[in-house]
């Protein structure tokens, strides 16, 4: 089954077309980077493909809906119950402690609270931040913010996980064990797409799209 799929889609911003019909397929189980330089278009596809924005045309299938065609109210719930996401910069509440702020990633999706804490608790038990449950996100380290960030992407279950540059404020060392726990997390089934400048990170993955001036210019392998 597939997970994502793009068909001709461009975006267009007043002064810029940031996409310029890119048709891609993620498969259910796979682990895609998406790579090229700056201002190829990496951000924009990743925000279409969460269904943050709609394109200008051409046509972008998340788990069968199609966004173009949702009304907001079906949008806003296909974000909610089908993408996780991962950011460079985390985007933890720092004076919530951990365990609540992956509760709180669940609000929007209507569980109770107390399932929603125990939920949170297995996604960071999952992630290895069992110890860690009362710590203040603001106490942790770098690569300790970025694992429970991938906790509250993946606590409500969703269809796909996408990761924009998530070792990109990372040490060397802390973005080997965050990619070690990607690929992990996909090896246990989490359909996974990254956009990332690091070549070790596409590397990692099973498959790299590169995009150059909003079109794909190259797939490997
Ligand atoms: P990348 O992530 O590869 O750096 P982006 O998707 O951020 O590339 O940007 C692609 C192009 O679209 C750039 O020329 C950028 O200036 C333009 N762009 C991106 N977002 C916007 C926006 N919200 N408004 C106007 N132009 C934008």
């Amino acid at each position: 089954m597939n997970v994502i799929e793009l068909r001709d889609v461009r975006k267009s911003y007043p002064l810029a077309e940031a996409v310029r019909g890119v048709s891609l397929t993620i498969g259910e189980g796979e682990m895609v980077a998406v790579t090229g330089p700056s201002g190829s278009g990496k951000s924009t596809l990743l925000h279409l493909m969460a269904a943050l924005d709609r394109p200008t045309s051409g046509s972008v299938v998340i788990a069968g809906h199609a966004v173009e065609r949702l009304p907001p109210a079906r949008l806003a719930a296909l974000r909610a119950h089908g993408i996780g996401m991962v950011f460079q910069q985390f985007f933890l509440l720092d004076a919530l402690n951990v365990l609540d702020n992956v509760a709180t990633g669940l609000l929007y999706r209507g569980i109770p609270a107390r399932r929603r804490r125990r939920a949170a608790r297995a996604a960071l038990e999952n992630v290895g931040l069992g110890h860690r449950l009362k710590h203040r996100a603001g106490t942790l380290s770098g690569g300790e913010r970025q694992r429970a960030a991938i906790a509250r992407a993946l606590a409500g279950e969703p269809v796909i996980l996408l990761a924009d540059e998530p070792t990109g404020n990372l040490d060397s060392a802390n973005g080997r064990q965050i990619v070690g726990l990607l690929r992990r997390l996909n090896t246990e089934g989490t359909t996974i797409v990254i956009i990332t400048h690091d070549h070790d990170v596409a590397a990692s993955c099973h498959r790299r799209v590169e995009l150059r001036d909003g079109q794909v210019a190259g797939h490997a392998p």
